[in-house]
C-alpha cells in the first residue's frame, strides 16, 4: 500500500474555478497552434465551451495567441463578460464566441482570425466553396457577414456588442465557416482539434481556390455528396494531424 500523502493546506496551482488541466492545456496548444500554421498573428483568438457549464467558455486575456499560457485563461459567461476580471484585458471581439455558443449546441470550439488568404472571398462575389479533400465542410456553404449591413457604414468592423455577435451567428447559421467582410472569418467546430484544423484548411483552401481561379478557366469543385461524404467519415478529426500539430508547438 502507498505511504499517505500529507494532507495540502491549499488546492495545488488551482487555475480557476473548474478549469481542468487538460482542456486548458489543449486551449494553450490551439493558440500556438494557430499562430505556427499562420492562421493568426497578433490578433484572433480561439476559446473552447466550459465542460461543466456549457453556458460559459474559456479563453485567453487579451495578449498574443503566441504568447498564451495556461495562467492566462479566463472564464466567460453567456453574454460574453468575465467571470472574475481581476484587472486583465479582454477580447474586444470576445461576442463572435459568446454568440456562436448560444445558437449553436453543436459547436464546442470558435477560431476567429484574420488569416489573409480568405479575405479576397469576403470583398468579391466569388464565393468560397471545397477545392480539396481537407477542405470539405466547406460544401454546405460559406456566408459573408458584413457588418455594414447591420450596423451602418461608420463601424471599425469589430464584433464589439452582443447585437453585432448575433448577427454574426445567425449569419453563420449551421455552417462551418462565415466570412466577415473586409475584417476574417470564424470557424467553428465540436471540439478544439475540429476547430483549429478546419481555420488552418480554411486559409489552405483559399489559397488554392486563388491559383485555381488564376489559370483562368472552370475550377472543378468537390460536389455537395463528395461534401456530405467526406464529413460524415471524419467526423471528429484525424488524430494524426492534431498529433502533429501539437508536436510541432511542445516544448522540448
Ligand atoms: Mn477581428
Amino acid at each position: 500500500m502507498a505511504a499517505k500523502k500529507p494532507a495540502r493546506k491549499t488546492s495545488p496551482k488551482k487555475k480557476s474555478s473548474g478549469m481542468p488541466k487538460d482542456l486548458l492545456d489543449e486551449l494553450v496548444a490551439s493558440n500556438h497552434i494557430l499562430y505556427d500554421q499562420g492562421v493568426v498573428d497578433a490578433f484572433g483568438h480561439v476559446s473552447t465551451r466550459h465542460p461543466s457549464h456549457p453556458g460559459h467558455f474559456l479563453m485567453s486575456r487579451a495578449i498574443a495567441p503566441k504568447l498564451v499560457r495556461p495562467a492566462d485563461i479566463m472564464e466567460f459567461d453567456a453574454q460574453g463578460e468575465p467571470v472574475d476580471q481581476r484587472g486583465r484585458e479582454v477580447y474586444i471581439e470576445r461576442y463572435i464566441h459568446s454568440e456562436i455558443f448560444k445558437r449553436r449546441s453543436d459547436v464546442n470550439a470558435v477560431v476567429h482570425s484574420h488569416s489573409r488568404g480568405i479575405i479576397p472571398f469576403g470583398i468579391t462575389q466569388v464565393k468560397l466553396r471545397p477545392v480539396f479533400h481537407n477542405g470539405s465542410f466547406l460544401y454546405s456553404g460559406v456566408p459573408v457577414f458584413d457588418i455594414r449591413d447591420v450596423a451602418g457604414d461608420s463601424t471599425d468592423l469589430l464584433i464589439r456588442d452582443n447585437k453585432l455577435g448575433k448577427a454574426l451567428a445567425e449569419s453563420l447559421g449551421d455552417n462551418a465557416v462565415v466570412l466577415m467582410r473586409g475584417h476574417g472569418d470564424a470557424v467553428v467546430g465540436a471540439t478544439l482539434a475540429a476547430a483549429v484544423i478546419r481555420a488552418i484548411y480554411t486559409e489552405e483552401n483559399a489559397r488554392l481556390q486563388a491559383t485555381a481561379m488564376s489559370f483562368g478557366g472552370p475550377v472543378n469543385y468537390l460536389s455537395d455528396g463528395e461534401g456530405a461524404t467526406m464529413e460524415k467519415r471524419s467526423r471528429g478529426g484525424s488524430p494524426r494531424v492534431w498529433d502533429m500539430l501539437k508536436s510541432r508547438v511542445a516544448k522540448r
